[in-house]
């Protein structure tokens, strides 16, 4: 379970993110909603350690920046950022190590890496790949430690049809596995089928949040949501 607690966030004179609070459930697969500006990745940044900030995280009770919560969360940035000179494989390799995961993880990598189109591209260096193939293996490498809890800043961006669908149903499999998914997006359709509650932000605080089942209840579209409270105003 993921909890955000008052999260705040400033850059020099900017308030980026202003006393934010949420949580995501075990199982649970939230959505985070907002135009250009409006503190998405800032949080995401915040819970993935890269910030400092005020407030507190929690990851499975734990404070975020301890070695217990990073051991059990995958985080794919917004861009990926492979190693040049290691090959798909060795960023896999490198993952395991760091993590001291045990050599199931060999077979794990073999179904993912297939999963993904980029099995026949393990001998490939980090600088060989295009665009989309990096994007596919920083994806690899979050979902290789098992992670209780995940979060993906954009992930779709940059993927091909068969990507996006195999990382739909990953999103799939990860909520029936009790993992907690935060996924930060733009695309509203991407999602569509799999988000769980959605988290509206707009300058800095967190607007709304909804369970599936609400909006369900009053037949509303996350599209429709999303326009309705934001309509008119921009970020930051
Ligand atoms: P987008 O959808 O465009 O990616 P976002 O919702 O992820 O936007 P953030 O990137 O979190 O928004 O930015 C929130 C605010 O913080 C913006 O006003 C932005 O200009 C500012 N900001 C972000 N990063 C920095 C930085 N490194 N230094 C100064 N200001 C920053």
């Amino acid at each position: 379970m993921l909890q955000v607690k008052g999260l705040t966030k400033k850059y020099n004179n900017i308030l980026a993110v202003n006393n934010v609070s949420f949580e995501v459930e075990s199982g649970e697969i939230a959505v985070l909603l907002g135009p250009n500006g409006a503190g998405k990745s800032t949080t995401i940044k915040s819970i993935a350690g890269l910030l400092r900030f005020d407030g507190q995280i929690l990851i499975n009770g734990l404070p975020n920046k301890t070695i217990e919560a990073k051991k059990v969360f995958g985080y794919v940035p917004e861009t990926a950022a492979m190693y040049e000179y290691l090959t798909v494989y060795e960023h896999i390799e490198f993952i395991a190590r760091a993590y001291r995961l045990d050599e199931s993880y060999r077979e794990k990598a073999e179904y993912l890496l297939k999963r993904f189109e980029l099995y026949d591209k393990i001998g490939k260096l980090g600088k060989e790949l295009s665009k989309g193939m990096q994007q596919k293996l920083s994806i690899c490498c979050a979902l290789i430690i098992n992670p209780k809890i995940i979060m993906l800043d954009e992930p779709m961006v940059g993927l091909d049809p068969k990507a996006i669908k195999e990382l739909k149903s990953i999103f799939i499999d990860l909520k029936n596995q009790g993992c907690a998914v935060l996924i930060s997006t733009h695309i509203i359709d991407s999602i569509e089928e799999v988000w769980d509650k959605v988290l509206i932000m707009n300058k800095g605080r967190v607007i709304l949040s909804r369970t599936r089942e609400e909006l369900e209840e009053k037949a509303e579209s996350l599209e429709d949501v999303y326009f309705r409270h934001t309509e008119g105003v921009s970020g930051l």
